[in-house]
């Protein structure tokens, strides 16, 4: 990212991003913190080509993306970019399974082939059990098992995670770390929201935002 800054206009305007210059590199392991309202999410969508900036300059793999149309940068970000939220974001009518394959139903791949797959990524994360179970029949730990499962499975080459941890107790926080960095282990660059310390220093690299600017860079 150079200079990017993004304002709000619902409203009066609201100058959320400020000049932001950030580097991320193939295979690194970051966490964005800060204060609430300090442009963290807005920074993650940004990043995650799921929100507009109003200036600056954004290359993902020498690609500029405000160069790309609409439909381009959808299909850019659904072979690029896998996403983990708070709360799961679950289809609370499908199963864990379907969850886990829906990524490949965008990908016209066969039901058969996509719930092979599914069961693999369900098995990578110690879920094979729960495949037939329902969403509101597991633990928040378990659910964010099935996100991570569902972020993985199209093979993306970044995931973002925007507050993973948050809806989580201690315990079962550092197991969902724990497979990230696993994950990250593979060469799989990893882009982490949080407020909480403890999450942010399992993490290479931290970025501190204040009022939408980048405070400063800290090596954990
Ligand atoms: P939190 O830790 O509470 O999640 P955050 O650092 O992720 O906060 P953002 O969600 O990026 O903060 O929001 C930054 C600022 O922009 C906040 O003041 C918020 O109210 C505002 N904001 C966020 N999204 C929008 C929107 N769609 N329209 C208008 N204002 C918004
Ligand atoms: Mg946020």
């Amino acid at each position: 990212l150079e200079d990017i800054n993004k304002t709000y206009y619902n409203g009066s305007p609201l100058h959320v991003l400020k000049g932001i210059d950030l580097d991320i590199h193939k295979g690194d392991f970051v966490s964005i913190m800060g204060a609430s309202g300090s442009g963290k999410s807005t920074l993650l969508n940004i990043l995650g080509i799921l929100d507009n900036y109003d200036t600056g300059v954004y290359r993902l793999n020498d690609v500029l993306i405000s160069n790309l149309s609409e439909k381009r940068a959808a299909e850019y970000r659904n072979r690029m970019i896998g996403f983990v939220f708070q709360s799961f974001n679950l289809i609370n009518f499908k199963n864990a399974m379907e969850n886990v394959a829906l990524p490949l139903y965008y990908q016209k791949i066969s039901r058969k082939k996509r719930n092979i797959m599914a069961m693999e990524y369900l098995d990578m994360l110690g879920l094979k059990e729960w495949a037939h179970h329902m969403p509101n029949e597991m633990s928040g730990g378990q659910k964010q098992r099935v996100a991570i499962a569902r972020a993985l499975i199209a093979n993306p080459q970044i995931i973002l995670a925007d507050e993973p941890t948050g809806a989580l107790d201690s315990k079962t926080s550092e197991e969902v770390m724990s497979i990230l960095k696993d994950v990250n282990k593979k060469g799989m660059t990893m882009i982490i929201v949080t407020h909480e310390k403890a999450v942010g220093e399992k993490t290479d690299r931290t970025i501190h935002l204040k009022d939408g600017i980048i405070e400063s860079i800290t090596q954990n």
